[in-house]
């Protein structure tokens, strides 16, 4: 029993919760090093393995909870996305989170907000393309967190392939004094990538939507059996992703992982395969990298 308790006691160690850019600043430099994990909440297993990273790495887990605006647009899912702050806090503390930032709006984009991060080149294509001012919105507030939170590592999850690229780009070309680490994307045991979009699906679209994976795992198989060409391995995905009938394809891609150009063949640089598809009105995207030699 005192075993159990103490125990107890360890797990529920003090977690800092924090709105307020003031505050964040007073408690900041009552910390080392501090890995930094933003995310926008409804948090799952793919959260929490990033912020058992940063605990590992760092002397402190910062994580930031905020739904940026910014990045969405006008129809896109800002106003329903999933949000459930008590639940997260209490994940949170279950592993040991030393901060949590979670800033109302206002203290983001404070009235009369006009400055923003444009990262160019790598925003062009995919997600870039699909979604017009995304990366803008991402760079902007990620940017934002930094110089709030200052932190000596950031944690950012392969699941989202083009934006580790744009932020790696953005830290690199503003100079800005953290190091960006790139951790594997976490999936279900039938191969879907954890997602806070995934709520959103119907348990019949919930069955449909492994074959994102499918798809990525055949184009890989072919890679392996020694397919080069940029355009078979498109068409590979694109047939498994034909096969499911509630699945709409927005784009499927073979490209070059560090331009994020479409590749006509596969050289010694890699390939990131990746892909948007709509399962009723829910997006969701996916992707696996074969690193170059
Ligand atoms: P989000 O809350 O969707 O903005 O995600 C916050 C961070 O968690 C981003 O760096 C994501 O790439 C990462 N992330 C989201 N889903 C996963 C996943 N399934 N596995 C690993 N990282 C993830």
């Amino acid at each position: 029993m005192h075993h159990v308790l103490r125990s107890t006691q360890y797990a529920i160690r003090h977690m800092h919760i924090i709105e307020t850019i003031a505050d964040f600043r007073r408690v900041r430099p009552q910390f080392g090093s501090l890995g930094l994990v933003p995310t926008m909440g409804y948090l799952h297993a793919g959260h929490l393995s990033l912020v058992q990273r940063a605990k590992a790495e760092c002397g402190a887990a910062a994580v930031s909870i905020f739904v940026n605006p910014t990045q969405f647009a006008p129809h896109e899912d800002f106003n329903r996305y999933p949000r459930d702050m008590e639940r997260d806090l209490g994940l949170l503390r279950e592993i040991g989170t030393d901060l949590v930032f979670t800033p109302p709006m206002s203290e983001i984009y404070p009235p009369g907000f006009s400055t923003y991060v444009e990262v160019e080149g790598v925003t062009d294509t995919l997600e870039g393309a699909a979604r017009p001012g995304h990366f803008r919105g991402v760079a902007t507030v990620v940017c934002k967190l930094f110089t709030i939170t200052q932190p000596t590592r950031a944690y950012f999850g392969q699941k989202d392939a083009q934006q580790c690229v744009v932020v790696k780009k953005m830290v690199r070309d503003l100079n800005l004094p953290l190091d960006v680490i790139i951790c594997p994307t976490v999936r279900e045991p039938d191969g879907l990538a954890m997602s806070s979009r995934n709520a959103y699906l119907t348990p019949e679209q919930r069955r449909a939507a492994p074959v994102l994976h499918r798809a990525l795992s055949a184009a890989q198989q072919r890679y392996e059996s020694g397919e080069r060409n940029g355009d078979t391995l498109r068409a590979t995905m694109q047939t498994v992703l034909h096969a499911e009938a509630l699945a709409e394809t927005q784009y499927v891609s073979a490209a070059d992982p560090l331009t994020l150009r479409e590749l006509d063949s596969v050289g010694t640089g890699g390939v990131l395969f990746s892909m948007a598809v709509r399962i009723g009105n829910t997006r969701l995207i996916d992707n696996l990298l074969i690193e170059g030699e």
